[in-house]
This record gives C-alpha cells, sequence and structure tokens, in this order.
C-alpha cells in the first residue's frame, strides 16, 4: 500500500483546473515554493529545481506574442475551424518566461498578428485548448 497521490489524477484534477480557469480567462500556474520558478498549472513538479512544493495562483490571462504559425483553410475549404487560424504562443504578463500556446482564429496573414500584439485568454476548447483573442 501506497501513500502516494495517484499521479494520473492528480495531473487530470491539475488540467480540470486549469480549464477552469482558463473559462474565467485567467491562467492557473504553479509557483515553486522553494526556487519561486512559475510554470503552468498543469505542471506538478519545478521544472527548475525539480521541487514538488508548488503553490497554485491564478495569473490574469493576458500578455503578448512571442511567435505563432498560421494554419490556412485546406484548399476543400474545411479545416477543423472552418476560419484560418494561428497557433500562438503567448507570454503571460507579470512573468519572466511564462509561456502558454493557444489558438486565434481569424488570423489569415502575419500582418494580422504583428509579434508582440496583446492577446489575451478567452476560454478553453476541449478540443484545441486555450482559445486566445486580440485585445485592443
Ligand atoms: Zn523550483
Amino acid at each position: 500500500m501506497s501513500s502516494q497521490p495517484n499521479q494520473q489524477q492528480q495531473t487530470l484534477g491539475s488540467r480540470q483546473k486549469f480549464m477552469t480557469s482558463a473559462n474565467k480567462g485567467k491562467i492557473l500556474s504553479n509557483k515553486c515554493l522553494k526556487c519561486g520558478h512559475i510554470m503552468v498549472g498543469t505542471i506538478i513538479y519545478c521544472e527548475r529545481c525539480h521541487g514538488n512544493e508548488l503553490q497554485s495562483i491564478e495569473l490574469e490571462g493576458s500578455g503578448s506574442v512571442v511567435t505563432f504559425t498560421i494554419q490556412a483553410v485546406a484548399p476543400e475549404g474545411f479545416n477543423e475551424v472552418g476560419k484560418p487560424y494561428a497557433w500562438v504562443v503567448m507570454r503571460i504578463d507579470n512573468t519572466s518566461s511564462l509561456k502558454v500556446s493557444g489558438i486565434l482564429i481569424g488570423i489569415k496573414s502575419p500582418a494580422d498578428l504583428p509579434l508582440g500584439s496583446k492577446v489575451k485568454v478567452e476560454s478553453f476548447d476541449p478540443k484545441f485548448g486555450l482559445k486566445l483573442q486580440k485585445f485592443s
């Protein structure tokens, strides 16, 4: 008999919480109590020092575009979204390096999304993950 929590269950639980936060426009993150590193809330061990004493914090889901890849509509006229979209990596405001990726619908060309554009989390889509939107 082990008293260790079931790791898979714990991962599922943190994913659920992450989704709930994203639906409120927030990013659930974990702060390592040992080294202060901040990482996304689905990670249960510190990426930097492997510490497992993490404090759950909710960050505003806003940040700036670091990089992105545009998915054009397939020639048949269909992709899973039905519109051109971009996979965006954003850096969360008020963190040194926390990055999350998500989908931003309606981006047709790089000119639609200059690097550094402000984006925010809109919701969590079960299929695509984080859905982002530009804000201005
Ligand atoms: Zn750490």
